[in-house]
């Protein structure tokens, strides 16, 4: 089945499309960006902006700039047919998938990129685990945000560092328009939607929601002269003798700054990275 969803391939054509569907009147954009595979998790984000938006465009672009390993950019998943035909069940006419080159996207090439003060935001886990990811993600996001002029754009809580990388961004750049922040969508079982998870094997698959299980032991049990004890406790539900998921980081920090919180006033977090093989999965969840 092919597609009615206009694609947009370059900069120009995508600013035509806009033009088109505004006809010459103010309209409220709303923006989605997403590396693609899409799921329900990116559906959630698309409805929304619906709901707060007159059209929304949703780029589908696997930026090579936020990622750390050839390898893994190699192996992210790519599925653009499949991914306008699940647009497509939503049922609207006004959206616009933008799918650039890298070229188009990049026209100084990639190996050198601007950079960005992101406060201290960037220094910790994903930003200390992954070096130089939120710069590449502060970028894109930068170019797509100059490009498509949204009024609001919409991002996921399951990247919630991320969320934070790009309020910060905004703001100190002034940027005229609103970030959202919406709720982690999840499977039945707990696990937190993700492109990646495609990339699990059955055992692996299995083992995963014990990421959630563990957030919730810390969560449902919560209190900050208790974290330590919590923490170690989280970790032996990741760490069995299975070895199927080994932690890279498991930590508490403050809503905002994502530092190490001082006092149960401020509102607090717990955030996970594990590996399921050579899969790398991310989660949080607030604790207050
Ligand atoms: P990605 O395609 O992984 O770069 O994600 C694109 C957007 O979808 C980001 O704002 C993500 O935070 C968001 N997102 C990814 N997974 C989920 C999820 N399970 N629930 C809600 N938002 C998500």
């Amino acid at each position: 089945m092919k597609s009615s969803i206009p694609i947009f391939y370059t900069r120009s054509e995508l600013l035509t499309g806009i033009e088109k569907c505004s006809r010459s009147k103010k309209i409220h954009i709303g923006f989605v960006p997403t590396m693609g595979a899409l799921h329900e998790g990116h559906l959630s984000l698309v409805r929304t902006a619906f709901n707060e938006s007159d059209i929304v465009v949703v780029s589908i672009f696997v930026n090579p700039t936020q990622f750390n390993s050839d390898q893994d950019l190699e192996k992210y998943p790519r599925q653009m047919e499949k991914d306008l035909e699940y647009l497509e069940t939503l049922n609207q006419n006004d959206i616009l998938v933008f799918a650039p080159t890298v070229a188009e996207m990049y026209p100084e090439g990639t190996a050198t990129l601007p950079n960005y003060n992101l406060g201290k935001l960037d220094s910790v886990m994903e930003g200390a685990y992954r070096p130089g990811h939120f710069q590449g993600v502060a970028t894109i996001v930068h170019r797509l945000l100059e490009l498509v002029q949204p009024r609001k754009a919409f991002f996921g809580e399951k990247d919630y560092q991320q969320l934070a990388v790009i309020k910060h961004m905004s703001k100190s750049l002034r940027l005229p328009v609103e970030i959202v922040g919406l709720p982690t969508i999840r499977e039945s079982d707990g696990l937190a939607m993700s492109s990646r998870n495609a990339l699990l094997l059955p055992e692996y698959r299995k083992a995963a929601p014990r990421m959630y299980e563990a957030l919730n032991h810390i969560a449902n049990n919560f209190s900050l002269h208790r974290a330590e004890e919590l923490m170690q406790e989280a970790i032996s539900i990741i760490e069995t003798p299975d070895n199927l998921l080994k932690l890279e980081y498991l930590e508490i920090a403050d809503a905002e700054k994502l530092q190490k919180p001082i006092s149960e006033n401020q509102k607090i977090r717990v955030f996970i990275a594990v590996w399921a093989n050579n899969v790398r999965l991310i989660d949080n969840i607030p604790l207050n």
